[in-house]
C-alpha cells in the first residue's frame, strides 16, 4: 500500500527496513530487556542518513518531508515499537529546535540531532500534571540574566541517555517557557535523573523522572518566547503522536506476518487452523482496520507539510485510531497462536504489551477523542 507514497519515499522505506533486518532484528531481544537502548541504535540510524531526514539542509539533514521520518518509525516498530517512541522524543525537540529556535541553538543542536551525536528528550509531565500538563509545578524564576529551573518531571523519554532535554516550566508570571538543558554540562549536584522506569511495554524507551533542584541557566537558554511557548507543545506532541501512530501500524505489521505464518501451519483436526473462518475473519478485521490506521498515519504526516491547518485533527485520529487497532489486534494475534501468544519465547506477547501502553504514551486516547470532538465543533 503506497497511496502517499512517491518512487522516492518507497525506496526510503525500503532503505530502512533492509537497516532495521540487519541491525534491530538481532537485538530485538535485548531492547525489550534493557540490555540496550535507543543510544546503541541511534548513531547507526545517523551513519547510515536516516535519522536526520526531518532536519533542514541547511542544519545538515535531508530537508526530506515528515513523512520519511514516519516511515523510519515505521520500520523500526517491525521489530522493536520502543524505539519509535524514543525516535518521537528526540523528533519533538528537532521539531521544537526548527520552529522555535535561536540562530545560535539551532547551529549548535541541530546538525548533532541530525547524526545522532546528540540524544533528545522533552520534559513536560509531571506528578501532578499528566493530561493536564498546564497545572505544572516546575518553576524558572528569571532575574539578571540568569533562570534558576526548580521541579520535578516525569516519565521523560529518553532522560537517562539523552544529551538535550527540552524542559518545560513556568515563569514568575506562571506562563509556560521552554528551555534548553544541556544535561552534558549541566551541574550534576542540580539535576538528578531517576532510574529507568519497569514499564509494561515500550521497554526500550527509557523513561526516567528528572529532578531539577535550583539549576542555573543562562537567560538565553530560554526556547522561544513564553508567547510560543503553548503552540510550540501542542506543535511538538503532534508530531509525537503521528510517530507513536507509527509504531503502532509498525507492530501490526508485524502481528500480521506472524498470525498469517502461524494460521498456515498450525495443525489442528487433521488441517491448519487457517482453513477456519474464525481465524480468516480476525486476520482480515486485523488487515482491514491496520491498512486503516496506516492511511490516517500517512494522511497525517502529510498533513503536516501539506495542509499544517488540518494536522492537529489529523495527528490525533491516526494516534487514538493506530493504538485502539494496535491494542484491538495484537490481542487477537495472542488468540491465534494459543498458548505460544502468552508464552514469553515467542514475539506475540511482547507486541500486545507494546500495543497497549500507545494508548497513553505522548497523550491518552481519551484526550485525542476530546481534540477530534472539538474541532468537528460540538
Ligand atoms: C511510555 C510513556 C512515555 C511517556 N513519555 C513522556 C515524555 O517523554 N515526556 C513527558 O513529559 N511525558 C511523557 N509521558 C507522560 C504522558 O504524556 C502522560 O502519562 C499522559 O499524558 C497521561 O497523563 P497521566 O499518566 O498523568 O494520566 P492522567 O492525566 O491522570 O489520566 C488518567 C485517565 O484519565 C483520563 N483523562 C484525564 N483527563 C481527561 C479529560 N479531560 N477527558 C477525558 N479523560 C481524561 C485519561 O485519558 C486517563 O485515562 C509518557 C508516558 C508514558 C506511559
Amino acid at each position: 500500500m503506497n497511496t502517499f507514497l512517491s518512487a522516492e519515499q518507497d525506496a526510503f522505506l525500503a532503505r530502512c527496513r533492509a537497516h532495521a533486518t540487519e541491525h534491530i532484528a538481532p537485538l530485538a531481544g535485548d531492547l525489550d530487556e534493557g540490555r540496550h537502548s535507543f543510544r546503541d541504535v541511534v548513531s547507526g540510524l545517523g551513519q547510515a542518513g536516516l535519522l536526520g531526514s526531518f532536519v533542514a539542509k541547511e542544519y545538515g539533514g535531508q530537508g526530506a518531508p515528515f513523512v520519511n521520518l514516519v516511515l523510519l518509525a515505521e520500520a523500526l516498530s517491525e521489530f522493536d515499537p520502543g524505539l519509535a517512541l524514543s525516535l518521537a522524543a528526540h523528533a519533538q525537540v528537532i521539531e521544537l529546535l526548527s520552529k522555535h529556535g535561536t540562530d545560535t541553538q539551532k547551529s549548535r543542536y541541530l546538525p548533532l540531532l541530525a547524526r545522532g551525536e546528540c540524544i533528545g528528550a522533552f520534559a513536560l509531565s509531571e506528578e501532578t500534571a499528566g493530561s493536564d500538563y498546564a497545572a505544572m509545578k516546575t518553576s524558572a524564576a528569571v532575574s539578571g540574566g540568569k533562570c534558576i529551573l526548580t521541579g520535578e518531571k516525569t516519565w521523560v523519554v529518553n532522560g537517562s541517555v539523552a544529551n538535550l532535554a527540552l524542559v518545560v516550566a513556568k515563569d514568575d508570571a506562571a506562563k509556560l517557557s521552554i528551555w534548553l538543558v544541556d544535561l552534558d554540562n549541566a551541574d550534576k549536584s542540580k539535576v538528578e535523573i531517576g532510574s529507568n522506569r519497569k514499564k509494561l511495554g515500550l521497554r526500550s524507551a527509557a523513561t526516567n523522572d528528572i529532578s531539577f533542584k535550583g539549576l542555573e541557566l543562562a537567560q538565553d537558554a530560554v526556547l522561544g518566547s513564553s508567547e510560543v511557548a503553548e503552540t510550540a507543545i501542542r506543535e511538538a506532541m503532534d508530531v509525537s503522536k503521528v510517530l507513536v501512530a507509527a509504531a503502532a501500524t509498525g507492530l501490526m505489521n508485524s502481528a500480521i506476518t506472524h498470525s498469517v505464518d502461524r494460521a498456515r501451519t498450525r495443525e489442528q483436526f487433521g488441517g491448519n487452523i487457517g482453513k477456519l473462518q474464525a481465524i480468516q475473519w480476525k486476520l482480515a478485521d486485523m488487515s482491514a482496520d491496520s491498512s486503516a490506521a496506516k492511511l490516517l498515519t500517512y494522511r497525517a504526516a502529510w498533513s503536516k507539510d501539506e495542509a499544517p491547518e488540518e494536522f492537529s485533527k489529523d495527528a490525533a485520529m491516526c494516534k487514538f485510531y493506530a493504538a485502539k487497532t494496535a491494542r484491538v489486534h495484537s490481542a487477537e494475534a495472542v488468540q491465534i497462536f494459543g498458548s505460544l501468544g502468552v508464552s514469553d519465547d515467542e514475539p506475540i506477547e511482547k507486541l500486545y504489551r507494546d500495543a497497549k501502553v500507545t494508548e497513553i504514551a505522548e497523550g491518552t486516547s481519551e484526550i485525542q477523542k476530546n481534540i477530534i470532538a472539538k474541532e468537528v465543533g460540538v
